[in-house]
């Protein structure tokens, strides 16, 4: 029998901070944890809703679900010819995974250090941050398969991974829950510093290590974002829209200071955050929800507030830069 709590808080379990009760709890801290809440009876018939830390979702209201809160630990080196293959139970801390495997002498994550959030949720969007996305040094997961019952292994290419997207968000949306992923990290280590405002940071070290990079990216991240234990938030709320040539030269002649960058396929990608800067809602405050004064991609909860709130104002804003500029905005965060 699972270890369920009834009417559980999960305030303390969405960076948003908003108040949301779930029907039914349940710490998953092994496989046979997993196995057990899924085939309990008093959860027959209700959803599951998977949690690691809450840093990506909106809650909207209760959870009448079978809440499972992703609390698996583990941490096991391996290695192929090329790289180290380094195992992590999915509810490990990301960024102290980071931390962990650059002070055991196996560089790679340190450009994504500072994200929030646990090792398990991870692939669900790709995870990415100045320049590196986590397709990057993937090698595959393992995760119960809910339509078969059975545990599955996942390697890069089954997982589709693209920006800020993967298989867990399209076919396989709530058919996987991801128990350990194993990271794939070249024992030759190159440094990626082809992101301007990182290499601007690390101007004065001539070549820098994984733990000076590491560093640089919490001092920019730290410098930019609000800090969830102060401001509720969920980081970036949109994501940079990617459209065709053709759209990007038409906007960036009606406006010169238009930031885009080009992507492998010919297309463009936007920056969301200048889009709506430009709507002039960065920093406007609407009651206890409003946008982040320094940088506008940021949808911020001052408390009290509630999750249809929050989607409230971001519609505004995507209304109004589509409007504008003729191009949707889509959230970035689940919206449960
Ligand atoms: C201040 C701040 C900065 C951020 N910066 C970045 C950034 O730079 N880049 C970036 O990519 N993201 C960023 N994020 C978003 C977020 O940190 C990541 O998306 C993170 O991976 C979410 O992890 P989580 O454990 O909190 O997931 P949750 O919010 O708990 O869950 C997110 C989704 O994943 C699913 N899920 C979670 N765990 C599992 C599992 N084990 N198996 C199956 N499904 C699962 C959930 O059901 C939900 O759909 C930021 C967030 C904040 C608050």
């Amino acid at each position: 029998m699972a270890d369920f709590h009834e009417f559980y808080p999960l305030r303390a379990h969405n960076t948003f901070g908003f108040d949301s009760h779930a029907r039914l709890a349940a710490h998953i801290r092994s496989e046979s944890d997993l196995v057990s809440a899924l085939s309990d009876p008093r959860a027959a018939g209700l959803p599951v809703v998977v949690l690691g830390g809450g840093s990506n979702v909106v809650l909207t209201g209760d959870l009448d679900a079978s809440v499972l809160l992703m609390e698996i630990p583990g941490y096991e080196v391996g290695h192929d010819a090329a790289n180290w293959l380094v195992t992590v139970g999915a509810g490990e801390n990301w960024h102290a995974t980071v931390g962990r495997t650059i002070a055991d002498g196996m560089p790679g994550l340190e450009n994504l250090a500072l994200i929030p959030g646990t090792v398990g949720a991870a692939p669900i969007q790709n995870i990415g941050a100045y320049g590196v996305e986590l397709r990057e040094r993937f090698h595959s997961l393992r995760a119960l398969d809910r339509q078969t019952g059975q545990f599955v292994t996942l390697d890069l290419d089954t997982c589709a991974f693209g920006y800020r997207d993967s298989l867990f968000k399209r076919d396989g949306r709530d058919r996987y829950i991801i128990t350990a992923v194993t990271l794939r990290l070249p024992k030759v280590w190159q440094p990626v510093l082809n992101y301007g405002e990182l290499a601007r940071e690390l101007e004065s070290i001539p070549a820098p290590d994984a733990a000076q990079i590491r560093a640089a990216v919490i001092a920019i991240r730290s410098r930019k974002l609000p800090d969830p234990a102060q401001i509720g938030n969920a980081g970036s709320f949109f994501k940079n829209p990617v459209v065709e040539a053709a759209r990007r030269d038409a906007l960036s002649a009606q406006y010169p200071a238009l930031v885009s960058y080009p992507q492998p396929d010919g297309r463009y990608k936007l920056a969301a955050g200048w889009l709506i800067d430009q709507c002039g809602f960065k920093g406007l405050d609407d009651g206890p929800v409003g946008v982040y004064g320094k940088q506008a991609l940021v949808l911020v909860h001052h408390g009290g507030g509630t999750g249809a709130a929050l989607l409230g104002l971001a519609n505004r804003i995507a209304d109004t830069v589509e409007a504008r500029f003729g191009v949707r905005i889509e959230p970035e965060p689940v919206i449960l």
